[in-house]
């Protein structure tokens, strides 16, 4: 750990102590360690197979359902299957002791919950359960693994017998109603965000963090890759998660 480090997590720790109410703010980095590929950066890992808007598209579920399955199972599979890493686990404890009040992630594999991470507003819906959009009638995470994995066959719906559909947002959709009405009173309420593994370039879930920097909040940034709000950040950290998330745990504890 050199130096540069040690301060830039003392600096972080020393801010988030001092505010009000920070917010955390999470993408696909933080789950790199649990083996989750990024789903929704088109020319990153998972899309060099797949034209996202080939398989991961509300017309690709509509008109080209095996396709669409054929791209999420391996997907739902993975969410279901990884374990929270170090950065999961001691963002969790930090947020347990009421020093980061809420979690608005883009991930869609339900791991800061598996952590035991209390308030998680997810922006881009959820790998591990699904409706049917005909009937709505919903699918949890066992129910939907039976499914998936019952024989060659696409899932379809136990009530009506329409294909269901995962309960991630695909291209061509919004992002959930309620999740982005209690991502915006988190971002106008906070007065730190801290942004963990995002490289902040996927729209429009990028406009939280700037509706949060715009109403004055302070702005740390944990992530590997540049990002265009770096300029903006009181402190960057530029480490992996799996090793700043945990010394940040320990400095806020103490
Ligand atoms: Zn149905």
């Amino acid at each position: 750990m050199d130096i540069g480090f040690s301060s830039r997590i003392k600096l972080s720790s020393s801010l988030l102590k001092n505010s009000k109410y920070a917010v955390a703010f999470t993408g696909a980095g933080i789950s790199t360690a649990s083996g989750i590929p990024d789903f929704r950066s088109p020319g990153i890992g998972l899309w060099e197979k797949n034209d996202p808007f080939e398989v991961a598209s509300l017309t690709a579920f509509r008109n080209r359902p095996e396709k669409f399955y054929e791209w999420i199972k391996p997907l739902f599979l993975q969410a279901r299957s990884a374990k929270p890493n170090p950065a999961h686990i001691f963002l969790s404890r930090i947020e347990n002791k009421g020093i980061i009040k809420s979690i608005i992630t883009q991930n869609i594999d339900g791991l800061h919950q598996e952590s035991g991470a209390k308030r998680v507003i997810e922006l881009h819906g959820s790998a591990r359960t699904a409706t049917c959009p005909n009937c709505h009638f919903t699918y949890d995470t066992d129910h939907l693994f039976k499914l998936l994995n019952s024989d060659d066959n696409l899932p379809v719906c136990s009530q009506c017998g329409h294909f269901i559909k995962p309960d991630v947002v695909l291209f061509e959709e919004m992002l959930p109603e309620k999740a982005w009405r209690a991502a915006h009173q988190e971002a106008c309420r906070a007065d730190l965000i801290l942004v963990i593994g995002s490289s902040l370039e996927v729209y429009p879930a990028n406009t939280i963090p700037d509706i949060a920097i715009r109403n004055g909040a302070r702005l740390i940034i944990n992530t590997l890759s540049k990002t265009p709000m770096d300029h903006l950040a009181d402190v960057l950290i530029p480490m992996d998660v799996t090793q700043s998330i945990p010394e940040l745990y320990k400095m806020v504890d103490c």
